[in-house]
């Protein structure tokens, strides 16, 4: 098929300076002559002449053979039967992964829109197309097509014109390829303001035939460079139409008001000769102070390198840029002069530092610093974290790229959000956990009759907008059922912390939460929880100190107690943390230590300090950090619970002697309970108060005087 037009492709390649697979090459368009066979252009040419020329497009910039194949292969996939598959297989998995990306590009849905919304779509381009050489491909696609524009329906003329003007161009120019991106400029224009292009190029016409000065500046530049022996190269340049239109608009100028029309560039071989041919062409012409640009010392942000110098002859203006030949291959070529590096053309190291304006010129933030990665690779990866995705009006949303399909409703707008019942993302209904891609098309289903956001909501958003969203909704729908909500979730985390507000004032103990968070009743902190504006894990460490506080004053105030009437909320304190103050101490469950034995604390998480006799096997293998040394306060006045068992032999006024003792005593009981033992023998498990260990010792030397008490033991 067409094996007149691939053999005349072919040469392209052939002659090119970077070396080409010309056999891979011919296997790619021959595939594509193949695969695109019977249709036809809107011009009625072959369809294979676009992707031959898209290729030839990117052959001038010397991409290598992966690009040039996946180019000539890029409309395959979205207009013949050939799948993705099938390209990995007959060429490799890197060629489909380019071709596959320039199809995704391709259905993008642009409207014109504000500027905002077109950075947001140049960003989502770069995003969804993974590799520089996509959007090289892409660029090139686009640059074809508005050569041929012409055949294309007025109304089609008009929307490619636009979005050439409001996404490509731009994309071309932070790639830095200049010529590319005047190219396309230049053409959008003739389509958008045909009458005003074809006056500008008049206006060039009139001013070239007129203009023997331009023929003979350029000579007495080239005969002074060789008058001086340098070995240069003498361009001239006219300034691209569209950059004059631009010019004539924005400031306001007549065509001749227009100055630096042309410019003319001289390219040597070494950076000194930079400087010694500007001393020369400021002795040749009238410089104007103050346009001396040196941006070989001070290279712009893309790493453009060149000196400009704006002087005068005849009273006429104009510009001389003067740089080194390599400096001259990154300004034209932009991204695409890195292809030149990498085949080592100008004998460097392809990962030369230099090589990093690429990511300048992205945007990329400075917290990437895998710059040799991504020159390697091509990958562009400036924007994982965010996730460009659109509305199905073509809005496009940037989120977090966590952010679920709730998250995207919540970011169009809050009522979207809030009746919310479900979404499709490219048309096919998803749960409402689903994550987005870039590119996608993500439809929120609403219902009038919808209840609200789900409680749950707030743990599956991402984003704090959606958060503060759905919490406003609850703080304003649900006062009784967060003040439930909110209640029930506190309590429970109080009682997890031995906090009883019973044992203290209320008021007092929440009076500096509700201070801080400005909230008046009891019922306003309720609801504050329930819907998620006061966290219960930040007010706990505060309740927690404020609650030990409140008891140790609640403790100090009361009298000091006769013996005989006790403090009955004493059992659990006497003893003290060394080194630690007004933290929550609780003696241990398991071994029940009283005044006198010999204790250890350890620090329980979220519930203070767990009192342990020094030789409770539930302390072994604990992290020695998290054990601290306290002691037993010395006070009479304090009472400790401990239980002891007494075996007797049964009788009639057992319990009743038992408990005479324990009242001649003034030992206070707190549990008793008796139980049969085998041959007639009782136990009775006696739970009492004592001060100290030593006063243990005296009840239980008491109770064993008592007539038919076998045994009486600490348990
Ligand atoms: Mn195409």
């Amino acid at each position: 098929m067409y094996d007149q037009l691939i053999t005349e492709f072919l040469k392209v390649p052939a002659e090119s300076n970077a070396r080409y697979d010309i056999e891979k090459i011919r296997q790619a368009a021959e595939f594509a002559a193949l695969s695109h066979e019977g249709q036809l252009r809107k011009s009625g040419e072959p369809y294979i002449i676009h992707p031959l020329e898209v290729a030839k497009i990117l052959i001038s910039y010397e991409m290598d053979d992966a690009c040039i194949i996946a180019s000539l292969l890029h409309d395959v996939i979205e207009d013949t039967a050939v799948t993705k598959e099938e390209v990995a297989r007959r060429f490799s998995p890197e060629i489909a992964e380019l071709v596959d990306g320039v199809t995704k590009l391709g259905r993008i849905n642009y409207t014109s829109k504000e500027e905002q919304q077109v950075e947001n779509l140049r960003k989502m381009l770069l995003a969804m197309a993974k590799d520089i050489r996509v959007i090289m491909i892409k660029l090139a696609d686009r640059l074809h097509n508005m050569r041929t524009l012409e055949y294309q329906t007025e109304e089609k003329k008009r929307s490619k014109a636009m979005e050439t003007l409001e996404v490509y161009a731009p994309l071309a120019h932070r790639l830095g390829i200049q010529n590319l991106k005047s190219e396309l400029e230049d053409i959008a224009l003739k389509y958008i303001d045909p009458i005003g292009y074809d006056e500008i190029v008049n206006d060039l016409e009139v001013f070239h035939e007129n203009n023997e000065r331009f023929d003979r500046i350029k000579s007495m530049i080239t005969e002074s460079l060789e008058k001086e022996g340098i070995q240069a190269t003498t361009e001239s340049r006219i300034k691209h139409i569209y950059s004059i239109y631009r010019k004539m608009f924005n400031q306001n100028k007549e065509f001749d008001e227009i100055y630096d029309l042309y410019a003319f560039r001289i390219i040597v071989d070494k950076t000194t000769e930079c400087y010694n041919v500007l001393g020369l062409m400021h002795d040749l012409f009238t410089a104007i102070p103050g346009r001396l640009k040196d941006y070989i010392a001070t290279p712009k942000p893309n790493m453009y390198q060149s000196l400009h110098t704006t002087v005068s002859f005849e009273g006429y203006l104009f510009e001389i840029q003067i740089r080194t030949r390599e400096m001259h291959e990154i300004a034209e070529l932009g991204i695409a002069a890195h292809w030149k590096y990498k085949t080592g053309r100008f004998g460097k190291d392809p990962l030369d530092e230099k090589l990093s304006w690429v990511r300048k010129l992205l945007e990329v933030q400075s917290d990437m610093n895998d710059g040799d990665d991504f020159i390697k690779t091509f990958k562009i990866d400036l924007f994982a974290d965010q996730v460009f995705v659109s509305t199905p009006k073509g809005d496009i949303i940037t989120l977090h790229s966590d952010s679920t399909v709730i998250d995207f409703a919540y970011a169009i707008h809050t009522q979207v959000g809030n009746k919310m019942i479900g979404a499709k993302i490219n048309g096919r209904i998803v749960e409402l956990t689903s994550r987005m891609h870039n590119g996608d098309v993500v439809e929120i289903i609403t219902s009038e009759s919808s209840g609200g956001p789900s409680r749950d909501w707030l743990n599956l958003v991402k984003t704090n907008e959606a958060k503060a969203k759905i919490r406003n909704w609850f703080k304003k729908e649900k006062r009784e059922e967060n003040i439930f909500f909110g209640k029930s979730s506190l309590e429970r985390e109080l009682k997890s912390n031995l906090i009883n507000p019973a044992n203290v004032s209320e008021q007092e103990l929440f009076a500096p939460v509700l201070t801080r968070y400005g909230l008046e009743t009891m019922d306003d902190l309720y609801a504050a929880i329930g819907y998620g504006a006061v966290s219960i894990s930040k007010i706990m460490p505060r309740l927690k100190t404020d609650y030990s506080k409140l008891i140790r004053k609640q403790a100090e105030q009361e009298q000091p107690a006769p013996q005989i009437v006790r403090p009955r909320k004493k059992t659990t304190g006497g003893v003290v943390v060394d080194d630690i103050d007004n933290c929550l101490v609780r003696l241990a469950g398991c071994c029940v230590p009283v005044p006198g034995d010999e204790i250890v604390g350890f620090i329980t998480r979220g519930s203070g300090v767990s009192v342990h006799q020094a030789n409770c096997p539930h302390l072994k293998g604990i992290e020695p950090g998290r054990l601290v040394k306290v002691h037993w306060e010395d006070t009479e006045n304090e009472y400790f619970a401990t239980t002891l068992t007494v075996d007797a032999l049964n009788r009639i006024d057992l319990l009743a002697d038992i408990s005479s003792a324990l009242a001649n005593m003034h030992i206070m009981t707190r549990g008793l309970s008796m139980q049969m033992m085998a041959h007639g023998d009782v136990r009775v498990v006696l739970n009492i108060e004592v001060h100290s260990l030593s006063h243990l010792e005296i009840v239980a030397k008491r109770l064993r005087k008592i007539k038919d008490i076998l045994k009486v033991e600490r348990s």
